[in-house]
């Protein structure tokens, strides 16, 4: 009895302190899942459950109330997995109903305060089929006879991380997107090279699956770009890191890596540690094919240091070393770019234009093609146009190729692949075998 009293007493005590606002909205959609978030003035108690024909999430949040500056009506829905989202208040519960597109697997979880940001709660919906891996362009070209060389592009945090801010609203995950994509363009263009986006428009993906996604799309390299803060507004100029387990070569470096780490955190991700507990990762660790990727990544860190000299300031001209959490895959070679500091104002304007985003894209881009034609993975098309000495290749024709499309692969004129092989027209068929002159 006593204690049933002693209970009535503590649910008074915490209904009248519990009282919380919601004060701000958003929806984030990734090709996995999409993710609506509250901004909350507190840890929220709340409950959620899904109803059938037609399908809805329904999440009751007690003791709760939309602030003002709330609009949840204006929230776009287009693209997303609910279509329409409806709310009302009734006895102190705010309840807000998403219908639904399709039937999806709902999960919730609370995110604490971190930093800037406060406690959030967090609806993901994800599909009731299994995953699909938002990477297609690689099927299109692993079936070719010579590969391209496969470039993974991490533009740093996103959706609800924002990464570091500077002045005038620049935030850190548009800047190093916007790069990101002037990066992949660069490797689209060119003849050899296939660019894939491991974060293709604003939401978070967790750490370790960038790297997950990385291995899956066979990328050969991993380049992680950013554009942090440090504690003092003087800091200025980019570097280039690439992991050390064993400690951080300087203060900056040291800060910068706990700062990235934390990013699942802020992110948003259940469960998650900081701990690194990868009893795989660390067998590989001790491989020797570990000490092979990270002296590729200091190469590929030092050539790309060589291009962006003399085009943009540089905070160091050597490879800084780190222990972030993004550059553990265990065999592609991985370095992570800080473009510069958004906590100085006059590189924070400088971040946010196109000119200088292109200049730093460009600079990535010739160091990363200097790294890969010093040492190509076998079996690609850099590969043989860097080994061949001067023979023609035997080219056999795969379903979907095309003679000016071979052409351009191989740098020849269609016109000159015509007349080296004999064919009147431009017409080929699978299996045929096309000789391609040395270049
Ligand atoms: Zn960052």
């Amino acid at each position: 009895m006593q204690r049933l009293i002693l209970t009535g007493v503590l649910l008074v005590c915490f209904s009248a302190q519990a009282q919380i606002s919601i004060e701000a909205a958003r929806l984030h959609q990734s090709p996995e899942h999409t993710r609506f978030v509250l901004d909350l003035s507190g840890p929220p108690d709340y409950e959620m459950f899904v109803l059938h024909d037609p399908e809805r999430l329904v999440v009751d949040i007690h003791r709760a109330r939309l602030s003002g500056a709330v609009d949840l009506d204006a929230l776009r829905v287009d693209q997303t997995r609910i279509r329409k989202i409806r709310y009302g208040e009734r006895g102190g519960t705010l309840r807000i109903v998403m219908d639904l597109e399709r039937k999806s697997r709902p999960r919730s979880f609370v995110l604490k305060p971190v930093g800037p940001h406060g406690d959030r709660l967090v609806v993901d919906l994800h599909p009731m089929e299994a995953l699909v891996a938002p990477i297609k362009a690689i099927v299109a070209t692993s079936a070719r006879h010579l590969r391209d060389v496969v470039v993974a592009i991490d533009a740093g945090h996103g959706g609800e991380d924002p990464g570091a801010s500077g002045i005038e609203g620049i935030v850190e995950k548009q800047v190093v997107f916007l790069m990101a994509r002037e990066l992949a363009a660069l490797f689209e263009g060119t003849a050899g090279y296939r660019a894939v986006l491991l974060r293709d428009g604003d939401y978070y993906v967790k750490l370790r699956r960038r790297i997950e996604l990385a291995k899956k799309a066979r990328a050969d390299l991993f380049v992680s770009i950013h554009a942090d803060a440090f504690r003092s507004p003087l800091a200025k100029g980019a570097s280039v890191y690439a992991l050390s387990e064993k400690g951080a070569t300087s203060e900056t470096a040291l800060w910068l890596a706990e700062k990235e780490n934390r990013s699942d955190l802020i992110g948003g991700v259940e469960d998650v540690s900081l701990v690194d507990k990868d009893d795989l990762l660390v067998e590989v660790l001790l491989d020797l094919s570990m000490t092979h990727t990270m002296r590729q990544s200091l190469d590929m860190g030092r050539r790309v240091i060589g291009q962006l000299d003399g085009k943009v300031r540089l905070h160091s001209r050597k490879v800084e070393l780190a222990n972030f959490m993004v550059l553990k895959s265990p065999d592609i070679p991985s370095i992570l770019i800080e473009t510069g500091y958004l906590s100085n104002p006059e590189e924070a304007r400088r971040l946010a234009t196109r000119q200088y985003q292109r200049q730093m894209a460009r600079g990535i881009h010739r160091g990363i093609m200097s790294f890969m034609e010093a040492s190509p993975p076998p079996g690609t098309l850099l590969a043989w146009r860097t080994n061949n000495d001067g023979r023609s290749i035997r080219y056999v024709i795969v379903r979907g190729d095309t003679l000016s499309g071979i052409a351009s692969r191989f740098r020849v004129s269609q016109r000159t692949l015509q007349q080296f092989n004999g064919l009147a027209t431009d017409m080929i068929r699978t299996g045929q075998v096309l000789l391609i002159p040395p270049t």
